[in-house]
């Protein structure tokens, strides 16, 4: 909890990061999440790893071992063979029990509106994952507006845009979102000032939380809990649910202005990362 709000970060990192050297282990995300009040977090590879399946394991056991604090997503190179790609993201959905997969296009050049991309989108559908876009740096193939066409093409996939298109793209992340009800946008790198169109233009239910690097937790939730709450907030409820096998999840929403609602609905994440 922080400041009484239930927190699910749906953008962390374990393992060790090939272009970066960034080590995180378990133990260390767990001390880090405790000190930051964060009760969840989706945790996934860095983008470029010695051994995907190494690191997948890792997080499998992660999951494993503290189902209640951590979800799992994948995230591998895709230009392996395509059915060693298949083979990988199945395992991580049937074995270890993953959410989502992430597709991360500033390390992974490939262009979303490609037929030869299908593969990405497909994978995801047919293991019933979300599908995490990186989003922002890494234009062309980063752009939010590539995501349009796959998630009306794949009515069916949950299509998350990592960044909200990073801050210089977010009103194009904005327009993806308002033209696909498929798209959900994860907060992370925005400006505070970025939420207010945000927030017009989006329900509270396709927002969430992301703080992609430890070190930038505190600033990430901070943006988000330290928005302007008018005090007559009036209490209600609100259910949602998706086609994901996940029961519906209560969220408690504070009706009384719009940035409110998607405040706490953002702190509380989404059925198809993390299990109700
Ligand atoms: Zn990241």
């Amino acid at each position: 909890m922080n400041q009484g709000f239930r927190v699910f970060d749906a953008h962390a990192h374990l393992g060790v990061a090939r272009h970066s050297g960034r080590v995180m282990t378990a133990d260390r995300m767990l001390e880090h999440m405790d000190a930051h009040g964060i009760d969840r977090s989706l945790v996934m590879p860095f983008p470029l790893v010695d051994d995907y399946r190494w690191t997948h394991n890792l997080i499998g056991d992660a999951v494993k071992a503290h189902p209640d604090r951590f979800a799992g997503a994948a995230c591998l190179n895709p230009f392996i063979a395509e059915p060693e790609f298949r083979d990988e993201v199945q395992r991580c959905a049937e074995v270890l029990g993953f959410r989502a997969l992430k597709f991360q296009p500033q390390y992974q050049p490939v262009n979303p509106l490609a037929r030869s991309s299908s593969f990405l989108f497909e994978t995801g559908l047919e293991n019933k994952l979300a599908l995490i876009c990186h989003t922002g740096a890494g234009a062309p193939f980063a752009l939010p507006s590539l995501f349009i066409l796959p998630a009306r093409q794949y009515p069916k996939l949950p299509i998350v845009l990592a960044h909200s298109g990073g801050s210089i793209y977010a009103l194009e992340a904005l327009v993806a979102a308002k033209v696909c009800p498929n798209i959900w946008l994860e907060l992370s790198s925005l400006m505070p000032h970025h939420m207010g169109d945000i927030l017009a233009a989006i329900p509270a239910e396709r927002l969430m939380i992301g703080s992609d690097l430890p070190e930038s937790s505190a600033t990430e939730i901070g943006k988000i809990i330290d928005l302007k709450i008018p005090k007559d907030s009036e209490e209600s409820q609100t259910q949602y649910s998706l086609e994901h096998g996940s029961p519906p999840v209560r969220w408690q929403v504070i009706r009384a202005r719009p940035e409110i609602a998607m405040m706490l609905v953002a702190l509380s994440s989404l059925s198809f990362l993390f299990s109700a």
